[in-house]
């Protein structure tokens, strides 16, 4: 089986020479265990701070070992009881082609009519629950409130924002990378506002498109984006800081306004996804059915080729080559 390694640590932009595919021996199958063969992967931004030598809330990968992260695959072996050959499961040793772990460590997905089991890692998957969990609970939406979301065409800005329009809020605004992504907010999405970042200063696009104020911030980019939802923020505004990506590669813009926090009353809360289990239940009902229903609307942006393709993909999602979620497809 073929796997990705860590060759070395980048300095700013991740490079194809800091990956390395190797081939590796796969271990015998102990009790309790199961073989999974990976169909999708997932790359995520959260992975640029793992090719990092610094202690944060997910340990750092290690310099000559196998990379890790979400998968979804095909169980074709297994001593545990509860899997069968055939299962569909998610699980955390992406970047190989043959994963061997224990089954308490994999969740069987529940294939859904009509819908690939690649939603799994997206929409209905850990980014999906990250939208809902840091928009419903960590920003504590309310009927009333103008919400902004940034990094809105991806994965999980692009989720947040529907659920704000499906609950009913009067006003959805979206920033995004490219014109063909804020079309797609607006036109497909049902956003009632978006703009393209580069069009100009942040600050003042976002008066444009919110000149009532904003009431929710949900901050996937950090830096001038968060600068400018402070500009922004009514009172008692709330910020669910999710991601700051334009800082990721290093260099992070500093936000010089943060004293706007005091005199607006504001709460900014940051949140790790993985804290808000108790949640899941709740994400999977009512955005499965949306889903089901078509009433939410995703895509994937799904590199081919495998193994070897995931680490230009992962160095082309921290570059907004995606609309939505970024898979490798195996
Ligand atoms: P996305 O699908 O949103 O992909 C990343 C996107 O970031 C790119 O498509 C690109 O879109 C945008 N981007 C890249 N550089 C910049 C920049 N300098 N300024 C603005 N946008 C930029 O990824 P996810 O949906 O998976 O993740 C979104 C955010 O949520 C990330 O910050 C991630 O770290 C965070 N996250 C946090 C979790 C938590 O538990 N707190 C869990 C999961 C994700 P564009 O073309 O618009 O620039």
């Amino acid at each position: 089986s073929r796997e990705i390694r860590l060759a070395s640590r980048p300095e700013g932009e991740p490079q194809p020479s800091n990956f390395e595919l190797a081939e590796t021996d796969v271990p015998a199958l102990g009790e309790g265990e199961i073989v999974v063969r990976t169909t999708f992967m997932s790359v995520d931004p959260y992975m640029r701070g793992r090719m990092n030598d610094a202690k944060s809330y997910t340990p750092p990968w290690q310099i000559g070992q196998a990379l890790d992260g979400g998968a979804l695959g095909e169980v074709v072996e297994s001593r545990a009881e509860g899997f069968a050959q055939g299962d569909i499961v998610v699980h955390g040793l992406g970047w190989r082609e043959l994963a061997v772990l224990p089954a308490k460590h994999a969740a069987k997905v529940t294939p859904i009519e009509g819908v690939s089991n690649s939603a799994f890692l997206g929409v209905l998957g850990m980014p999906g629950f990250t939208a809902y969990a840091g928009l419903l609970d960590v920003a504590a939406l309310e009927p009333d409130d103008v919400v902004f979301v940034s990094g809105a065409a991806g994965a999980v800005g692009s989720l947040a924002g529907q659920i704000a329009k499906l609950r009913g809020n009067p006003r959805v605004i979206g920033s995004a990378g490219s014109p063909e992504k804020v079309a797609w907010l607006t036109d497909e999405l049902g956003f009632d506002a978006a703009f393209d970042y580069h069009d100009g200063k942040v600050a003042k696009l976002l008066q444009d498109a919110a000149p009532d104020g904003i009431d929710v911030y949900f901050d996937n980019v950090g830096g001038e984006h968060l600068e400018a939802a402070l500009f922004a923020f009514n009172t008692g505004g709330r910020a669910a800081l999710c991601g700051a990506i334009s800082g990721y590669n290093g260099n992070p813009y500093g936000v010089r306004n943060l004293f706007l926090a005091v005199g607006k009353r504001l709460t900014l809360r940051g949140f790790i996804v993985s804290d808000h289990a108790d949640r899941r239940p709740a994400f999977l009902e009512e955005v499965g059915a949306w889903v089901r229903d078509g009433k939410v609307k995703f895509r994937e942006t799904i590199v081919e080729g495998g193994v070897e393709a995931a680490p230009q993909a992962f160095i082309d999602l921290l570059r907004g080559a995606n609309t939505g979620k970024m898979l490798v497809k195996f």
